[in-house]
């Protein structure tokens, strides 16, 4: 297919990055490389979405794979995937048959699904400290995405997400809805949650976002970039560390942090060899020093992986959540980082031993009796209404092109790219009446 026609499609679709903030692929696609890689290593506990499309679309994703190496140039195309998924390998292998694709296995460790390290993994070469795998030559698409590619190539747009439903839940299984679904809709499919008074995470363990409550859960709608819900107990320790005020956080910070650097020395992106030194961080902030502070400026490297915070600390401290905070103040007074974008070798060499295996980070988080739960196929919702957000991507949000009273029909056009803007199309996820607009178009069927 022409590089072109490749890309308007994948504009037109509305595809985003599936696996991570939801960057416009048509955009990320753009560029030449030496490699694409399709990541399916979902490093996540608990979430079987990646495994859900590579086990159900693995035809779509080599296709999309294949689409994606022509368009970008690339001389070498890669499916990387989990060892363990033996499965998925399988009907990756018959899918691409005689195609110039090659299968990577991965061992079962955190976070190897993370598109830096994935890229070392794969390729043997390091992103640069605040790079992106393109430096390197490298484009990553999350498999997810690359089933929504091939659909764009037959000229569908994106309007469904699958997404994993476990923990505390009845029925943990995987469910298709329409974008813009309730998360409590996707709870109630999964047989509701077998506790009283759960909290939940949407997305993974380590990485994705808390909401307290049934009552707040009703407000969350399902995005281009959901890939999964949790149910857990309150006060589960996931809970408690994602509620604790910064305040606290820096009072802990000076009074406990022993300096010992274990957060630093298993940290994913010092051990592909990026300068970056969290201890030194968590010592700057609990002494409050100033943020221009090269040790401060260093938290603009951490990926938020969790590591440190949830498997590394002895002491139980947060260095993830510190970064973020001193991250976010630094982008506020639009500090950067003006240190060394090297990436020593020299970092990299316990990588192999300093890997996080899943199953012993699933026993730090307490997750543990949930790991072999059952994964019901729990089918496709069909709500009656649907709350779809014009911002579900990186950039600017897409300008509305229906009003108020319109009748939309599933696939059909809601929010256009602004003009010379970053962004992506939005597009109605049933049929029904837009009955509200603002930042999020309301249809009722
Ligand atoms: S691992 Fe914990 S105690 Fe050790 S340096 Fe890091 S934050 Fe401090
Ligand atoms: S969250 Fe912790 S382990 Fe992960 S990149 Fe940031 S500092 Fe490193």
């Amino acid at each position: 297919m022409d590089r072109l026609a490749f890309l308007d499609a994948v504009r037109v679709a509305g595809v985003v990055g599936e696996g991570g903030a939801g960057f416009p692929s048509h955009v990320k696609y753009a560029a030449e490389a030496e490699t694409v890689i399709a990541n399916g290593c979902e490093c996540e506990p608990l979430l079987h979405t990646d495994q859900h499309h590579m086990l159900r679309h693995a035809e779509r994703i080599v296709h999309a794979l294949c689409q994606l190496k022509e368009s970008t140039g690339a001389k070498r195309g890669v499916v990387a995937l989990k060892r363990k998924y033996a499965q998925a390998t399988e009907v990756l292998r018959t899918a691409i048959g005689n195609r110039s694709l090659d299968i990577a296995l991965l061992d079962n460790f955190y976070p190897a699904g993370d598109e830096q390290v994935l890229v070392r993994e794969v390729t043997g070469r390091s992103v640069p400290p605040l790079g992106l795998p393109l430096h390197v030559g490298v484009v990553v698409a999350n498999v997810g995405t690359l089933v929504s590619v091939a659909q764009a190539l037959d000229g569908v747009a994106l309007t469904h997400k699958y997404l994993t439903v476990t923990g505390e839940v009845r029925k943990p299984g995987m469910v298709h809805v329409p974008i813009g679904t309730p998360l409590s809709a996707c709870l109630d499919a999964a047989g509701g949650s077998s506790l009283v008074d759960p909290v939940f995470i949407i997305g993974g363990p380590m990485m994705g976002r808390l909401v307290d409550s049934a009552a707040s859960l009703e407000k969350e709608v399902v995005t281009k970039t959901t890939g999964g819900l949790i149910a857990l107990p309150r006060g589960h320790q996931l809970h408690v560390n994602a509620t604790q005020p910064v305040p606290h956080l820096r009072n802990r910070a000076a009074a406990a942090c022993i300096q010992c650097r274990m957060c630093s020395d298993m940290c994913p992106r010092q051990l592909i060899g990026h300068p970056f030194e969290t201890h030194r961080v968590m010592r700057a902030f609990g002494a409050g020093a100033e943020l221009a502070d090269e040790a401060a400026a260093q938290a603009l490297m951490c990926c938020d992986c969790g590591v440190c915070e949830h498997f590394s600390c002895p002491m139980g401290l947060s260095p993830r959540r510190i970064n973020q905070a001193v991250k976010a103040e630094l982008r506020s007074r639009k500090i950067g980082y003006d240190g060394s974008r090297a990436v020593g070798e020299e970092r990299t060499q316990w990588r192999e031993f300093r890997r996080v295996p899943v199953p012993r980070l699933a026993a730090r988080l307490g997750i543990s009796r949930y790991m072999d739960l059952p994964v019901a196929d729990l089918g496709t919702l069909r709500p009656a209404r649907v709350a779809i957000p014009l911002r579900q991507h990186i950039g600017a949000p897409a300008r509305a092109v229906v009003a108020v009273g319109d009748l939309v029909r599933r696939g059909d056009l809601l929010g256009e790219i602004p003009d010379g803007a970053l962004g992506a199309r939005v597009y109605a996820s049933i049929d029904g009446t837009v009955c509200s607009l603002g930042d999020v178009v309301v249809i009722a069927g």
